[in-house]
């Protein structure tokens, strides 16, 4: 069989992007699947009517286009993924190239073919190019039926200007918005198994994300943090997260755990947390916080201790998970490939100074008064100082100037 170039053709949703908006969220995810693929075999990304189409190597093997189809599914922005072969704009070789991509699609009963012509200097119609490449893999295919209606496998041939792109595996992409396209948010990111979720639905959202880690050394180990840094490594391979910032918590933990009434502990850590991660927002230009809470899970996500953390900042506070079960969020983080790295045991700042029985429904007024036995204004900027940040490839993603 003749070899034909691979191509990758990478489909959005076409909803609320009008005008402007449609280019700049174009433009957005073309610059991350550059970033995203500079290690595979491609030559070229260019934006062909309404869609991105990704030129592979001459010489490209079917095993490699998978890796590279497989790569930009996960991508956030992307509704679907369809492989095959650019050729020349002549019916014989169309039917070649419709031959290799047919074999490319997996198994199937039932076929059609969906010609279309961007350029009616193409002298065959639509029609014409669905019933002679359909005569052709009929030929080739005898024990396999046409069916206009849900068929197993639609082979599509489409003829541009100086070329036909035919493709038949076409595979479901996550969806969502190019990572870049809905701002900046920071995320709390703990080693456990929420966090990482919600800053994945956040991301698949368009946003750029920087993570906020509080460790609880130097009065635990740095485990958590490798835990954290695995983590954003994963998210990392789809451009969702840019930066960490790991800061040492221990301490001051230890400070409110001494003075504190032990029931609102984690409160006033909690509090102090939130005031860290918006002073690191507002350095980044971040327009929103992010957390994994989810309503009633544990102690302090209770509508009331939601509220008490709730009220030390100003900026939006998001929680995609606020509303979702644990084993949803498990099933989430398992195919987001978190789920392992996660349930792995290390101490860290949310096991440290653990009151025995928290409180559920702490009042405002009675956490503030607590809370004036600790100097927080100048506790949250030597935090701010003490912050280590840590970077990972996410094309969107601009550091401060300081
Ligand atoms: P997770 O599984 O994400 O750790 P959790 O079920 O342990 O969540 P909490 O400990 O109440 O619940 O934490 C709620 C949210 O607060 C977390 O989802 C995360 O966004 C944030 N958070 C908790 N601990 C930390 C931490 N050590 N560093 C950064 N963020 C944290
Ligand atoms: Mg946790």
């Amino acid at each position: 069989m003749e070899q034909f170039q691979r191509i990758i053709l990478v489909h959005y949703h076409e909803i609320g992007l009008k005008g402007h908006n449609r280019a700049s969220f174009e433009k957005r995810l073309q610059k991350n699947l550059e970033a995203l693929l500079a290690l595979y075999p491609v030559v070229t990304i260019h934006r062909v009517s309404g869609r991105l189409v990704v030129f592979l190597k001459e010489g490209t093997s079917f095993e490699e286009a998978c890796a590279v189809t497989d790569a930009i599914l996960f991508t956030p922005g992307v509704a679907r993924v369809s492989c095959g072969f650019k050729c020349e704009r002549d019916m014989a070789v169309i039917g070649q190239a419709a031959l290799s991509a047919l074999a490319d699609a997996g198994d199937f009963q039932t076929f059609k073919v969906h010609g279309r012509r961007n350029h009616t200097d193409f002298p065959v119609g639509s029609m014409d190019i669905n019933r002679q490449i359909g005569e052709v893999l009929c030929e080739a295919h005898p024990d396999k039926q046409v069916r206009m209606k849900d068929p197993d496998v639609t082979v599509n041939v489409e003829v541009v200007q100086n070329a036909a792109y035919v493709y038949a595996r076409s595979l479901r992409g996550i969806g969502g918005l190019p990572v870049g396209s809905s701002g900046k948010a920071v995320c709390l990111l703990s080693s456990g198994i929420d966090s990482p979720v919600a800053l994945w639905r956040i991301a698949r959202r368009g946003a750029t994300c920087v993570a906020v880690m509080f460790s609880g050394r130097p009065q635990t180990s740095d485990a958590a943090e490798y835990l954290v840094d695995e983590i954003c490594q994963v998210l990392a391979k789809n451009g969702c997260v840019g930066r960490l910032y790991i800061v040492p918590f221990g301490d001051y933990q230890r400070e409110i755990s001494l003075l504190a009434p032990p029931s609102l502990r984690i409160i006033l850590y909690r509090r102090l947390m939130f005031r860290v991660a918006e002073a690191i927002a507002v350095r980044e230009g971040a327009g929103a916080l992010v957390t994994g809470e989810s309503l009633g899970q544990v102690a302090s996500q209770t509508m009331d201790n939601i509220a008490c953390t709730n009220a030390v900042v100003d900026l939006p506070v998001f929680r995609p998970l606020i509303g979702t079960d644990k084993l949803e969020i498990i099933a989430e983080a398992q195919k987001l490939g978190t789920f392992d790295i996660s349930s792995q045991d290390a101490p860290d700042c949310c096991t440290l100074f653990m009151p025995r029985s928290p409180e559920t429904h702490a009042k405002i007024p009675v956490v503030e008064e607590a809370e004036k036995a600790f100097p927080v204004e100048e506790w949250v900027k030597e935090l701010m100082e003490a912050a280590e940040p840590h970077d990972y490839a996410c094309p969107s993603y601009k550091p401060p100037k300081d």
